[in-house]
């Protein structure tokens, strides 16, 4: 047996996730373990729960990271919302609609669809139409960014729209949170669901979560038990409740939560409203390289996240080729098309602590050079200028 270590390349993540981990983050995830219901352990999950208030802009009590990736999250939000026989109303513009459907389904529920194109935000006149010829429907969900295409809905008015008829509202912000404005309370999302590894920059593998009052009463209210033991929020809550009391029920990820805990530290730092400048920025001069390479994107300007660009691939160009060509010469990841997109698009990530002018800068001089050197229909020699140009402005 001779077995070895194993050492990952350094690489520069430019997809839709996972993206470039703060070295700060993985420091703290290296910190010596110590028990779950260790008193220090307890005051640091405390601290977590306030920053979590701050990241999401919430000011319900509810706020915590459920030991699972954001798929777990999303999961979370159905299992205790959806009761079998109950109609749920779910909006689909991209590759996650698609997924809430399937949770609807699996909870025993019926899914009504409000689709829409791959690449436009949810049209709220749509979602609209639905309630009202779906009286008996008590919960919309949606996706708030959608990291299969780059686009951003408008989660107020879908929130507004929802309680006007009476409904809760399940909003997936695992790529909108920390890169895109998102006021949970104020704008009144009654479940919300995130993840680490996107504009918090943190290692991939939890999910945070945030509940109104209101959601937490329908929870309480269940004809049904929550089909799931893990994910049930009557018993997580003993855990991560507060109080005195609290109790076990499963032994948290804790060196994880080092890690997110430092990255919500980093946030707090910068501020929320800067991270997004700085996201905006650095889409800036990724488009204006972007464009001059006479490359466009998929999404309108107006509903486009700038933390995920989905721009098109050049006539008769090989988009795996080029994949891993950035891959295999520049170390550098970035993210292929999904679903009806595929082959389509290349998805270039700007997410946290990878949003920054050397990734930009990277990105797009590595690009040209790799479809200037492949023949590609591209205008060469002038994509890393133009970005310049925005930097310097
Ligand atoms: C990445 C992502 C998820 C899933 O998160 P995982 O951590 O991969 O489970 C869900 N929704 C959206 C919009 C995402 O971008």
């Amino acid at each position: 047996m001779s077995h070895q270590s194993f050492h990952p390349p350094l690489r520069t993540l430019m997809g839709p996730g996972p993206s470039d981990v703060n070295p700060r983050v993985l420091e703290a995830m290296s910190r010596p373990t110590i028990g779950h219901l260790d008193p220090m352990f307890v005051a640091l999950m405390d601290d977590m729960k306030v920053l979590l208030r701050y990241a999401f802009q919430t000011d319900y009590d509810l706020a915590m990271p459920v030991s699972a990736p954001g798929s777990a999250g999303m999961e979370t939000c159905f299992v205790n919302l959806v009761e079998p026989g109950d109609t749920v109303l779910v909006c689909q513009n991209g590759v996650f609609g698609g997924r809430m459907k399937e949770n609807v389904e699996r909870c025993g529920a019926t899914a009504v669809m409000v689709e829409d194109e791959w690449g436009k935000p949810v049209d709220p006149n749509k979602v609209e139409e639905a309630l009202k010829a779906n009286p008996d429907i008590r919960l919309v969900a949606f996706v708030h960014a959608e990291t299969s295409t780059g686009a951003i809905s408008d989660a107020k008015t879908l929130a507004e729209i929802a309680h006007r008829h009476d409904c809760l509202i399940i909003a997936d912000c695992v790529t909108s949170l920390g890169g895109s404005p998102l006021k949970v309370s104020e704008w009144g999302l009654d479940a919300v669901y995130s993840g680490t590894q996107k504009c918090l920059s943190c290692t991939p593998g939890l999910s945070p979560v945030t509940f109104s009052p209101a959601a937490i009463e329908r929870i309480q209210n269940r004809k049904s038990k929550v089909q799931s033991w893990f994910m049930d929020l009557n018993l997580v809550l003993g855990y991560w409740g507060g109080g005195a009391k609290r109790a076990y029920h499963h032994t948290a990820p804790i060196n994880a939560l080092y890690g997110l805990h430092e990255s919500l530290v980093i946030l707090e730092e910068e501020g929320i409203e800067n991270a997004c400048q700085r996201h905006q920025h650095n889409h800036s001069a990724l488009r204006a390289g972007i464009e001059a390479m006479g490359l466009s994107f998929v999404v309108d300007e107006a509903c486009r996240l700038p933390q995920l660009n989905s721009v098109t691939i050049p006539d008769g160009v090989d988009e795996a080729a080029v994949r891993s060509r950035l891959l295999n010469e520049y170390n550098l990841e970035i993210g292929a098309g999904l679903g009806p997109l595929a082959g389509k698009i290349w998805r270039i990530g700007l997410m946290g602590f990878a949003s920054n002018q050397t990734n930009v800068l990277l990105c797009l001089g590595a690009l040209d050079a790799v479809l200037t050197d492949m023949k590609a229909p591209i205008k060469s020699g002038v994509a890393v200028e133009a970005a310049m140009k925005v930097f310097a402005s």
